[in-house]
């Protein structure tokens, strides 16, 4: 016995329908003499009952049979979804090339011509047989392979919540040690001498770096989440852009570097005006981090649904091979002003995320080494918060 027929065996049925009685033996004993189990039937309303109050894997169909013919029975066959997907092979004397086209539109997959010959019945039911097999072995690895998709987005997110709870824990004890830095610092409580100084200053520069550490892991584990809340509002971009410029000013003065901004008109934005924000001052404090000289220059474009929001540095720039690593996390490039700029090589991995994930836009980002850097954020002026960010 062939595999295939074991399988069968272990498998359903094939119902073979005929109303020439002849004919009906023939085939039933030239499956069944290969070890296939057969269900035959001479009535075609008796056989559409039965295949569908217990489907057969295989249905093996006469074409030619008073009151329903074998086409008529396929179509209903069709009809139903208990039955549908069972492949039906034609069992036809008619080689007329037009009964065959109208064989496959009602849905039968193949033709075994009469007279009846036990090679081409045994070829030609092995084959189906074995593409169903196939078939539904797929089917069987596709769903496993979802459910198994199912289960790892599941356990991310759960990660990524795990995170950013542990995060926020962590977040009140260390505002704590910072601002009471301050306080002695201040010398609120009391005189500081100065190695008392230079290590509550090492205390806080410490303090600092690891909270912006945190809040960033908490932005982006929310993000990974799913768990960002995007509230779109009304709010004039210049306005925006000229409070972005105003923290980084006293950093870019200490440098000497002019920040100049170049806009041919200034539109009104329907976005998230925070993440725009926490984006464009990320560009600019880099852009400031790591120059040594100016101008740093804002340009604005827009048409009617995207604007593009442009940083523009003379810094040290970023060399070819580093730029395909820009946007991971944790990297930080070799530089002589890596130790001085400080940072969390994070910044631009969550500015990435907020820009495609939040703001429904992209980043594109051009350097060359010793030259300088340009980042450019382009998004939807007007954006429908995408719900997928689900509410807490
Ligand atoms: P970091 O906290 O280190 O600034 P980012 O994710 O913002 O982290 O940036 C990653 C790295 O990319 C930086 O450490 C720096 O090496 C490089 N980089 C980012 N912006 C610039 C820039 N404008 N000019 C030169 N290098 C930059």
């Amino acid at each position: 016995m062939s595999e295939s027929n074991s399988l069968s065996l272990a498998g359903g049925e094939i119902l073979v329908v005929d109303d020439t009685i002849e004919s009906l033996r023939l085939l039933a004993d030239i499956l069944r003499g290969e070890g296939y189990r057969v269900r035959p039937t001479d009535s075609p309303r008796l056989a559409l009952e039965s295949a569908l109050n217990n489907p057969p894997e295989l249905i093996l169909l006469d074409v030619k049979m008073p009151v329903m013919d074998g086409f008529e029975l396929c179509r209903r066959l069709k009809q139903d979804e208990r039955t549908s997907d069972i492949p039906v092979i034609f069992v036809s004397a008619l080689q007329e090339i037009r009964d065959r086209v109208r064989g496959f539109q009602v849905g039968g997959v193949d033709f075994i011509s009469k007279p009846i010959q036990r090679e081409e019945v045994l070829a030609r039911v092995s084959v189906q047989l074995e593409l169903l097999r196939m078939r539904q072995h797929l089917e069987e690895r596709s769903r496993a392979l979802s459910e198994a998709n199912q289960k790892l987005k599941e356990l991310d997110k759960l990660k990524s919540m795990f995170i950013a709870t542990m995060s926020h824990e962590l977040r009140t004890p260390l505002n704590s040690i910072i601002s009471f830095t301050g306080i002695l610092l201040q010398e609120i409580v009391g005189e500081v001498n100065d190695r008392q100084r230079d290590s509550l200053e090492r205390v806080q520069r410490a303090g600092r770096h690891l909270l912006s550490l945190i809040t960033d892991i908490i932005d982006i584990s929310k993000i990974e989440a799913g768990r960002m809340e995007v509230y779109a509002e009304d709010f004039p971009l210049q306005e925006l852009v000229d409070e972005a410029l105003a923290s980084i000013i006293l950093e870019a003065q200490k440098k000497e570097i002019a920040l100049v901004t170049e806009a041919a008109s200034w539109p009104v934005l329907h976005t998230d005006r925070r993440r725009l924000l926490q984006c464009l001052l990320n560009f600019l404090s880099n852009a400031v981090k790591y120059s040594e000289k100016g101008p740093i220059t804002v340009l604005i474009s827009h048409g009617d649904e995207q604007v593009e929001i442009t940083v523009r540095d003379m810094g040290i720039g970023i060399s070819e091979e580093d730029m395909p690593k820009l946007f991971e996390a944790f990297e930080r490039f070799d530089s002589h002003l890596r130790v001085t700029a400080g940072g969390t090589g994070l910044g631009l991995y969550l500015t990435k995320k907020i820009a495609t994930d939040l703001l429904q836009g992209k980043i594109v980002a051009e350097s060359k080494l010793n030259e300088g850097s340009t980042f450019h954020l382009i998004i939807p002026r007007s954006i429908v918060p995408a719900n997928t960010q689900e509410e807490e």
